[in-house]
């Protein structure tokens, strides 16, 4: 069951394995986000039809299938506005672009058709990007905020922050192993960047609302420069070079997350390789194709010897 918890006189979230955010002016309501399926919607309709809470308008912050996935079927009981961020939205009108992309753009096998990477295709009203706007009756802040997806919004709304996947709690951070991302040097500097927005409190898309959240931005921050430093000792002890094959399966192993299927494994290997980018873009790792495979280097290592 999903809590539903009031955070002041006009801010709320469904408290869930993802967050679901719900913003009441009289006649309008907003939801941010809307979780991975018609049965998790289902909840939060019931829950607000109880109270008489209105439906008229929904945010989606970005475009990964566990947050947009239950919006489909919102979309056929309601009428209703809904906002997306620029590129995210293109995903949403074409869920299968998600699996795709994954899979390296071949098309993908019957498998990877699965709510955890495809959500169902929903119709988008608004396409916005960073920014002030007045929709309807909410006036609210929007920040660009990439890493984890490519251009993931986080939204301000009467004093409070619902952050997206900027950042994760730490407990749901300690579960995932190795959290997925796009781009690890990205995900550091939204992760600094948030920090510095005024607000009265944060919701995370997977975690727990705190008026402070800075501790746990921090806490993200710590996370992943572990994880770099982790794959900087493995480059630096691999003289020669390792190819980007056996750096997925190695840190995959070392952080215990083994997996059987493929469309996990995908999502393993995109944060791994996003991990790698960072290390690259800050001129730590070099990378070349040798007899055919892409391999990287340490660059410290290199200059050693
Ligand atoms: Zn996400």
């Amino acid at each position: 069951m999903l809590d539903f918890i009031e955070l002041n006189t006009t801010c709320f979230y469904f408290k869930g394995a993802v967050n679901i955010g719900y913003i009441h002016h009289e006649r309008q309501g907003m939801l941010i986000d809307a979780g991975i399926d018609k049965s998790t919607m289902k909840k939060v309709i019931k829950r607000l039809k109880q109270q008489a809470l209105p439906i008229t308008h929904l945010f989606i912050t970005h475009a990964h299938s566990d947050h947009f996935g239950g919006a489909h079927y919102l979309q056929e009981q309601y009428d209703i506005h809904t906002i997306a961020p620029e590129l995210e939205e293109a995903i949403m009108r074409y869920p299968q672009l998600e699996p795709l992309y994954l899979f390296g753009g071949n098309v993908p096998l019957p498998s990877l058709h699965n709510k955890f990477l495809e959500g169902n295709p929903i119709k988008i009203d608004q396409v916005i990007s960073e920014g002030v706007y007045e929709i309807g009756s909410f006036g609210m802040e929007t920040y660009y905020l990439p890493g984890h997806s490519y251009h993931q919004l986080a939204i301000k709304v009467d004093g409070i922050l619902y952050a997206a996947d900027v950042y994760f709690g730490l407990e749901q951070l300690a579960k995932h192993k190795i959290p997925f991302l796009t781009d690890a040097q990205l995900t550091l500097e939204s992760l600094e960047s948030i920090k510095l927005i005024k607000c009265d409190g944060a919701v995370p898309g997977h975690g727990e609302f705190e008026e402070n959240f800075w501790k746990t931005v921090d806490g993200n921050i710590a996370y992943h420069h572990q994880l770099l430093t982790w794959v900087k000792k493995y480059m630096d002890s691999h003289h020669g070079g390792v190819t980007h094959e056996m750096i997925v399966a190695d840190m995959c192993s070392a952080y215990e997350v083994n997996t059987s299927k493929l469309s996990q494994w995908l999502l393993f290997r995109t944060t791994v390789t996003g991990y790698l980018l960072a290390l690259v873009k800050q001129n730590v790792l070099d990378h070349a194709i040798l007899e055919n495979k892409w391999t990287f280097f340490s660059k410290r290592r290199r200059s050693l010897e």
